[in-house]
């Protein structure tokens, strides 16, 4: 068997599983999708505030711009040519919000989960990263030095024992975490990992704001916000892809962080800027954050309403977010579900293995602040 046979053999067996993927062909108005003609309410969106979807954003954006200020490229990495002041705005905006000494934007959140953890890192360092975290922070600990070992999925005991085992064998040690979490829309217990941070002195955290910034917190910078530790997490770090509507990343940190960062970080090093017009862009949104508060208080209403309607028809739903999974089981039940909802009108994916473990695939309702009330109650009937 040659290679290309090797890979249709593996093709073939991730079809039979209903574990195949497929890039879907769809196009987007508004809040709303339409897949093969058939016009859907998305409810697999990362627009968790809806202002992606929001035309008058970007009327309002687009008056602000000139040709001279629409600039498409930067045209180099930021460490040679590439640095426009813009970048230098946002970070300072940013961490006068946070009230931290200083930030440093990424190109994306993938950049960024993949280049802080091999920077700072070496073989003295002991990485404790949660079970559930996102596949760029695992592949960030691949590509360190550092021994890691992964705890139990929000488990701070288990944490707690491993800290005191192993946190004099080596240099420093950095607690990894998501604050709310990808699949299964819980909520990290950030009164615990600061507690278990503080009881050693070469310990870490590092929290992935990715599902909460823009959504949690009385000014939507994120779950350390909302539970008051921006200022004891030595790694916070958030996306604009989300909530923001935008592209890119950041991390808010110490003045020390951030210049050892701007010295080791490949994934900042060797790689083009973003566009001076996309950071124009997250610029416009971040500085009117505070200010979607109503957007916010609705998500929390629906999730809330899904949320109960799921635990009362008997399904077990660790979400504390407005990422709220059904969790079905098996692959092809799963999808026949959302096949169902989609049928009625509601575009629902269907989440398996690898994303998540088997035997827990799933329906994930991703839901943004454009999604009304009685969406979410017609949906609630299409569930069994
Ligand atoms: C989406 C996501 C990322 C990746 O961010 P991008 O900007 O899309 O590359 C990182 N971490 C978590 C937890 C995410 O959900």
């Amino acid at each position: 068997m040659n290679v290309i046979e090797q890979m249709q053999q593996e093709l073939q067996a991730l079809k039979e599983r209903s574990n195949l993927r497929t890039l879907p062909a769809l196009a987007h108005e508004g809040r709303n999708v339409i897949v093969n003609g058939q016009r859907m309410l998305n409810l697999s969106s990362n627009d968790y505030l809806g202002l992606a979807a929001d035309r008058k954003l970007r009327e309002e954006f687009l008056q602000e711009l000139t040709v001279d200020t629409f600039l498409p490229t930067s045209s180099s990495s930021r460490l040679l040519t590439g640095n426009f002041t813009i970048y230098e705005e946002l970070e300072q905006t940013l961490a006068q919000l946070f009230g931290t000494e200083a930030a440093l934007v990424f190109n994306s959140g993938y950049h960024a989960n993949t280049g802080i953890l091999p920077a700072v890192s070496d073989t003295q360092t002991l990485i404790l990263a949660d079970k559930l975290v996102h596949a760029s922070l695992i592949d960030g600990i691949r590509l360190s030095a550092a021994r890691c070992i992964r705890y139990r999925h929000n488990d701070m005991k288990q944490l707690e024992r491993l800290l005191a085992e192993n946190h004099a064998t080596y240099r420093q040690v950095i607690i990894v975490t998501e604050s709310i979490f990808s699949m299964d829309g819980d909520v990290a217990d950030l009164k615990e990992l600061v507690r278990l941070k503080h009881a050693y002195d070469n310990v870490l955290l590092y929290v992935d704001e990715a599902h909460a910034f823009g959504v949690r917190g009385n000014q939507g910078l994120g779950y350390a916000e909302e539970t008051g530790y921006i200022r004891e997490i030595d790694f916070l770090v958030g996306t604009f892809g989300k909530a923001a509507a935008s592209a890119g990343a950041y991390i808010v940190c110490q003045r020390t962080i951030r210049e050892y960062l701007v010295n080791q970080m490949r994934t900042l090093i060797f790689t083009t800027a973003l566009p001076p017009i996309n950071i124009a862009w997250t610029l416009f949104i971040v500085r009117r954050l505070a200010g979607f508060k109503e957007r916010r208080i609705h998500l929390k209403n629906i999730s809330n309403i899904l949320r109960n309607a799921l635990k009362e028809k008997g399904y077990d739903c660790p979400s504390a977010s407005c990422i709220v999974p059904m969790i079905v089981g098996a692959s092809s039940d799963t999808i026949l579900r959302a096949k169902e909802l989609q049928r009625h009108g509601f575009y629902a994916l269907p989440v398996r293995p690898p994303t998540v473990p088997e035997g827990t695939s799933r329906i994930r309702f991703s839901l943004t602040a454009e999604i009304t009330e009685e969406e979410i109650k017609e949906l609630i009937q299409y569930i069994q």
